[in-house]
């Protein structure tokens, strides 16, 4: 499972000096209120990257203070969408400039491959920010037909100041995807990324002002989540949050946000997606999906296929072919080309994903390949695959957000419909059939968010994404996000000279 060591010494090179550590307030780096600092920590090396500044509710204050000035009184919300476009075009150009930087920072901030970030995170980061840049001059209300000889429309307004909380799994992506739709709708913002990877949020606030986006508009906390994310959610002067998290702090954001200020919550949670194969399929190719599909990004994804369920007749045939092919997924430095997995973020949740594998064992489900960390240093964990897992077992009901898999087997189309909806989450599933009647039966019946047919991770800028259940509410990509940012606002007038 190693990769080769020498061929990884050799790519140091990449590795980049770090530039941003704190606070991005108002236009401008300062220290935090307090002075205090966090350490954020390599998880190839287990040391220590940098120190950040530590924010607290003092200065997610001041970051709302230069937001809110910047919403009542700046330029951002009042330049047409044209001009808004175009800085926000700038912005994009500027993060594809910077890729390799960009893409290195996360990957020793996240564990995230190195190639990957080169070639798809961060070109794709650049398209998303283009995206929503292509919507700023084409946010439109209605006009109404009344019934009575009144004339009426609505008007879309940027929402207000907007709180960001984003989670460590895909820092980039989160961070894009959060700001993007709210600068294009004309919000001005603070974003709080996760503790555990602070240093790419920095780098994009550096990019955000190169590009013109005015001082005040787009403010960055670092900072842990008890604190200053506690204080974005209970603040009295943040019109919406918009959170990316675990459904356990989704549920005190969602309680902050009502003892407070009634702020607008949106939330986009976990998940325990079911990946389902019949028996028609391709078995070396789903094999494939199916491994990705819970291994990806070291199964840090919140739409990790990671319940799959294959269907009686190739059951045998695809199980050993699974297990072939997770032998040959190499784990191994993030830097490293050859590489498929690198380590978890950080030692918490390596040693959470531990404790899952051995609580399947204990329950009583069937280890078949992997199952532990790897030899070396780093929270490296092998690929892992469970089989006779019971669908109530906790590896079967609960996230583990590790490379964990857990294989059910399955008769008919009526059982696997009802297996693959028994969990409280709701966020992905994929289906694999050469089927169209059971392709188009399951992917209505199944009650989540996104349903990907023949493919898995089909990510794209323009498909909504989000969550039914307790995966949360809401959706981020897709021109159906923007509507989180903007409020509805009706206007009425006489339609003739009468009075009213
Ligand atoms: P987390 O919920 O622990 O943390 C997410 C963010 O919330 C972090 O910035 C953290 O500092 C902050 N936070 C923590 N406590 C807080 C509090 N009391 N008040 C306000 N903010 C607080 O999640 P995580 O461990 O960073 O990320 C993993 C989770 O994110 C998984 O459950 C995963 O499924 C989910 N996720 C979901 C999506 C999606 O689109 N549905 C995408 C990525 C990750």
């Amino acid at each position: 499972l190693q990769s080769n060591g020498s061929a990884v010494e050799s790519l140091d090179d990449k590795i980049p000096k770090i530039k941003f550590t704190k606070l991005f307030i108002n236009g401008q780096f300062v220290d935090s209120v307090s002075g205090r600092t966090f350490e954020t920590i390599d998880p190839r090396t287990e040391e220590v990257i940098a120190k950040i500044s530590e924010g607290d509710k003092e200065d997610v204050d001041l970051a709302v203070k230069a937001a809110r000035q910047a919403f009542d009184h700046g330029p951002w919300p009042r330049l047409p969408g044209s001009q808004r476009r175009r800085i926000m075009l700038k912005f994009a150009d500027l993060i594809n400039e910077n890729t390799e930087e960009l893409a290195a920072l996360d990957s020793i901030d996240a564990g995230k491959l190195y190639s990957m970030g080169k070639i798809i995170d961060i070109p794709a980061a650049a398209e998303t920010i283009r995206y929503f840049a292509g919507a700023a001059d084409k946010i439109h209300g209605a006009t109404l037909k009344m019934s009575r000889e009144l004339q009426g429309y609505t008007l879309k307004e940027p929402i207000g100041v907007v709180g960001h909380i984003i989670p460590w799994n895909f820092p980039t992506q989160m961070f894009v995807v959060k700001v993007g739709p709210a600068l294009a709708a004309g919000c001005t913002m603070v974003v709080k990324p996760a503790e555990q990877t602070p240093l790419s949020a920095l780098y994009y606030a550096h990019l955000a002002k190169l590009a013109g986006i005015p001082d005040g508009v787009l403010n960055v906390i670092t900072g842990y989540g008890h604190t200053a994310g506690a204080a974005i959610s209970s603040h009295m002067d943040i019109d919406k949050v918009s959170f990316t998290g675990s459904t356990e702090v989704g549920r005190l954001v969602m309680q902050a946000a009502a003892t407070s200020n009634l702020k607008a919550v949106s939330l986009e949670l976990g998940g325990k997606s079911p990946f389902i194969i019949f028996d028609d399929v391709d078995v070396d190719k789903v094999a494939d999906l199916a491994l990705s599909g819970t291994m990806y990004n070291k199964g840090e994804i919140c739409v990790a296929g990671t319940r799959v369920f294959i269907q009686e007749g190739i059951y045998d045939k695809f199980l050993n072919t699974l297990v072939e092919k997770a032998k040959a997924w190499v784990v191994g430095d993030p830097f490293d080309p050859n590489v498929h997995q690198g380590p978890q973020v950080d030692k918490k949740q390596y040693e959470k994903i531990l404790w899952f594998i051995d609580q399947g064992k204990r329950e009583g489900a069937t280890l078949l390949t992997g199952g532990k960390p790897c030899d070396r240093k780093g929270y490296y964990i092998e690929p892992t695959i469970f089989t006779d897992v019971a669908d109530d077992m906790t590896i079967a009901q609960e996230e583990i957000f590790g490379p964990v898999m857990s294989v059910m087997k399955f008769k008919t189309v009526e059982e696997v419909i009802k297996r693959a909806n028994a969990t409280k989450y709701g966020l992905a599933a994929g289906i694999m059939t050469n089927n169209l009647n059971i392709a188009n039966r399951v992917s209505r019946s199944i009650r989540a968010g996104v349903i990907w047919i023949n493919c898995y991770f089909a990510f794209d800028q323009d498909l909504p994404y989000g969550g039914y259940k307790m995966s949360g509410f809401g959706r981020d990509f897709g021109l159906e996000c923007l509507n989180k940012y903007l409020q509805v606002k009706s206007i009425a007038t006489p339609l003739y000279d009468s009075p009213w």
